[in-house]
């Protein structure tokens, strides 16, 4: 639809970028780039039209991403010489527009296209050796001042090279090492290294990017507090395993993984020093106040749970486990090396949290209560008391499997 829609409008389409890398790798991709020579707001708000979607846009950027009614999304940008500014970095020869669009990107494996339109459909274009390199398994980058123009490649280039098993090039790791003593982290702002973090720590294999991130001196580079030891390493390697348990038995879109290994690389970092972590990201207060209400309710229940001697009721697990925000609970259960508190908060994540109780408010107020804040406080004793005559005799089914 789009290839005809372009030769319509009189213009070049093509499909760019991660989705045709992953489609030369076999893998699946279902966000789809595209790139029209063209103004590509009004060629996505007719692709919308078309394909019955939705349609979002950013003038400034001149790039608009169109919703589809099965929720796949297509992004659609701009390509016109007149948008391109990087002087230094350019060679003086003119390029075509899809050239230069593909010379502005990361590495090279992120550079071909596929023209769409029907007179050459499923042409692909490889003005830099990506073919190459996708074979060769290397992550390179277009030109000598890429990293100097955006640092963050450097950590997009550790979390594909580690995503693809690939290797960053000989010349491209000089120029990471160079970008690094030319000190070029502490220019970026806190956003834009929060931003790449996340995308690292909601990768499936995490511990890989930290650890060559700290080979590196990313992590340094990031903040000295950060330096990989072999403790946050261990914990990190068992949040890997506790992580992909958890994502096996559900799928909680509010759980946020990524500050599961934000705990990780800040682990050991004191209460005082921490806040030059939170604002070296800078963190918003909420975020702020959210961190430090997941470490301290951490700290809280990990003494508590770990400490026990002799068998815990299923209401002791749960009054110790629910205040704690899940990423919390699963942290704890990385850190602690008791078989006994690994079952004890299996049992919590997968039965005692999700018991419900056969009474509500109005239940109490039938009793003749009086509606107030004991409300909560009394349904809570009753979940309590309840899960202590549930579970009972449950115990085989919460076995944590060790890797
Ligand atoms: P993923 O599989 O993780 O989604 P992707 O390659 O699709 O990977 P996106 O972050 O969605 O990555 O970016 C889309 C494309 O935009 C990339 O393929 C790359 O060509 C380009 N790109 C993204 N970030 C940068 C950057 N910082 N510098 C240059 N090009 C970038």
């Amino acid at each position: 639809t789009a290839g005809q829609m372009a030769e319509e409008f009189g213009t070049e389409a093509y499909v760019v970028g991660g989705f045709v890398r992953d489609l030369l790798l076999t893998r699946n991709n279902l966000d789809m780039d595209l790139v029209v020579e063209a103004d590509g707001i009004a060629f996505a708000k007719k692709l919308a039209k078309k394909m019955s979607g939705r349609v979002k846009y950013h003038r400034k950027f001149k790039t608009a991403v169109v919703i589809l009614p099965d929720g796949q999304r297509i992004d659609v940008a701009t390509a016109r010489l007149e948008y391109y500014e990087y002087p230094a970095a350019l060679p003086t020869v003119e390029l075509s527009s899809i050239k230069m669009d593909l010379y502005r990107r990361d590495f090279t494996v992120n550079a071909l296209a596929v023209h769409i339109n029907p007179s050459s459909f499923g042409t692909l274009v490889d003005f830099f050796g990506s073919q190459r390199d996708l074979k060769d398994k290397t992550i390179r980058v277009l030109h000598a001042l890429s990293f100097v123009e955006d640092p963050t490649r450097i950590m997009r280039a550790i979390r594909f090279e580690q995503r693809f098993n690939f290797k960053i090039g000989g010349q491209t790791l000089s120029l990471v090492k160079n970008a690094l003593k030319l000190n070029l982290f502490s220019k970026l702002s806190g956003y834009r290294i929060v931003h790449e973090l996340k995308l690292i720590f909601t990768e499936a294999e995490v511990l890989g990017s930290i650890k060559r991130m700290n080979e590196l001196g990313v992590l340094e580079a990031i903040h000295p507090l950060l330096a990989l030891n072999t403790s946050r390493e261990q914990v990190i390697a068992e949040l890997e395993r506790v992580v992909s348990w958890y994502n096996l038995l559900y799928l909680e879109p509010e759980i946020s993984i990524w500050k599961i290994y934000f705990l990780g690389i800040c682990m050991g970092i004191s209460k005082p020093k921490i806040e030059q972590i939170y604002n070296r990201f800078s963190f918003s207060q909420t975020e702020k106040r959210e961190f430090v209400h997941l470490r301290e309710t951490i700290f809280w229940a990990a003494g508590n749970i770990m400490n026990i001697r002799g068998e815990l009721r299923p209401s002791e697990i749960y009054k110790i486990l629910s205040p704690v925000p899940l990423e919390g609970v699963l942290f704890i259960m990385a850190r602690t090396t008791r078989d006994i508190v690994k079952k004890y908060i299996s049992q919590y994540l997968t039965n005692l949290r999700l018991q419900t109780v056969d009474i509500t408010g109005d239940d109490l107020k039938a009793l003749g209560l009086i509606p107030g804040p004991q409300y909560t406080k009394l349904l809570y004793e009753t979940k309590l008391a309840c899960l202590d005559s549930i579970v009972k005799g449950k115990d085989e089914q919460f076995n944590f499997v060790k890797k």
